[in-house]
């Protein structure tokens, strides 16, 4: 009897909630890591520190390098894009853009249901915890699980907060609030850069200590943690560059023990910013950072940000070609082998990952062939498949009577549209139009009616 109803139960939630039919074909074991840390480090520009670029000031004047000897190891030892840029180089748009995949986001959009990467892994039962100095704007709180923020956005009086909106294990709540608690005795008694050194050790060291407490203690819980620190946008814009490259330089020290919990605990480490900073010099002989207004935002200082990450399923080198902010989202789903599309998304998945996995969706169960050099790798008749693990290349999906090819660089999505009053008929059209749909390519294949 309790059999039957763990039967019936299943079948209602299969039609009630199509993802519970989803169905995963492992081609290849896939080393996907067990969740990740979004690193964004305010006004971090990557002018500042990429060994390829020389900073400037809005005069054109040659600004002094950064030290990020630590960082440049982390990429050393995974990917790193050469080439990213912020559309919008401003706290909360970057902040949008980097969560959403869009390229025009705003705060509005990330309160939209399906709008963000926390909406997306939430999806496949991750945990979302947030520990931010900046851009923890109302809407993007709203979307963790759990967030240990600054209320002040001020390095004279920080406030730190814990705002907690969905179930979040009690114990990494209690140790949320020690850390909530510890961050005065972080800045007592220091001022000037040792008191910003001190404010990102604590948003660090926070971070470090709730991704390693994780681990430990829900190993089986994925999550993932965004974090914001905020000092060096502070010293860029109130202390001129010389302090600003110093905090980038304190910031590489600290970084490597989160770096080392991500590595012991397969983690993906994702280090980018909101955008990078611009110094132009007044007529008081004094340099001012900013990258918002009008007078900063075209610079390509302000722009530029990084994009690094570390997880034991990318590609390690240095990538070329040029890409947007909003293409960190949807790479970051696919590091995570989260097959999901972001909803208002124009970004791309940027080729950082070691194979691919192809997602084979059709409106109802349809007979789906998966070949690769004339050989069958699979076969198989459902609506909704993932073919995990494929070695990048060329393969071709049939489906009936029709077959496409699929050139695969990165994840892809193929959607296989079905006419209403005929589904027995199978497609004699294909368009094979890429359309955007949140980081995962989706081909579109219509059904003849
Ligand atoms: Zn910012």
């Amino acid at each position: 009897m309790q059999a039957r109803q763990v039967v019936l139960i299943s079948l209602i939630v299969c039609f009630i909630l199509p993802i519970a039919c989803a169905v995963d074909v492992v081609i290849n074991p896939v080393p996907s890591p067990n969740g990740a840390v979004l690193l964004i480090v305010d006004g971090f520009g990557s002018c500042y520190f990429y060994p390829e670029f020389v900073p400037h000031d809005l005069d054109g004047n040659e600004l002094m390098r950064g030290e990020a000897n630590n960082i440049m190891l982390i990429a050393d030892g995974g990917v790193r894009v050469l080439d990213i840029t912020a559309p919008q180089p401003r706290t909360a748009l970057g902040h949008s853009v980097l969560v959403t995949g869009y390229s025009h986001a705003d705060p509005l959009l990330v309160g939209f249901d399906d709008a963000t990467i926390f909406d997306a892994t939430r999806k496949h039962n991750y945990l979302c915890i947030g520990v931010m100095q900046k851009g923890d704007f109302e809407s993007l709180r709203a979307k963790q699980d759990g967030i240990l923020f600054d209320s002040s956005n001020s390095i004279k009086t920080p406030t730190a907060k814990l705002e907690v909106n969905a179930q979040v294990p009690a114990d990494v709540i209690e140790l949320m609030q020690e850390w909530q608690n510890d961050l005065p005795s972080y800045l007592d008694g220091k001022e000037g850069v040792e008191r910003y050194t001190a404010y990102n050790r604590w948003g660090i060291d926070a971070s470090d200590a709730i991704a390693r407490y994780m681990c430990d203690n829900h190993p089986d819980r994925k999550f993932l943690l965004t974090v914001n620190v905020g000092a060096v946008d502070l010293a860029g814009h109130h202390m001129g560059p010389e302090r600003y490259i110093e905090l980038i330089g304190e910031l590489d020290e600290d970084v490597c023990n989160l770096y080392l919990t991500c590595l012991e605990n397969n983690l993906a480490l994702i280090i980018t910013a909101d955008h990078g900073m611009a110094f132009a010099m007044t007529e008081k002989g004094r340099y001012v950072g900013g990258h918002a207004s009008d007078k900063y935002a075209g610079a390509v200082e302000s722009q530029r940000i990084p994009l690094i990450v570390s997880s034991p399923n990318i590609r390690i080198g240095v990538i070329d070609g040029t890409y947007g902010q909003e293409d960190v989202a949807p790479t970051l789903l696919s590091i995570l082998d989260v097959p999901e599309a972001l909803q208002y998304s124009d970004g791309d998945i940027i080729p950082v990952k070691k194979y691919a996995n192809l997602r084979v969706i059709a409106e109802s169960p349809i007979k789906i062939t998966l070949q690769n050099n004339d050989a069958t790798l699979y076969s198989i008749t459902d609506e909704d498949v993932t073919f995990v693990g494929l070695t990048l290349g060329n393969y071709t999906v049939s489906t009936g009577r029709r077959t496409m090819s699929v050139n695969l660089r990165s994840d892809q999505v193929i959607e296989i549209e079905t006419s209403s009053y005929d589904r027995t008929v199978l497609a004699a059209m294909m368009i094979s139009m890429i359309m955007v749909g949140g980081g995962l390519t989706i081909r579109r294949i219509m059904r003849e009616d």
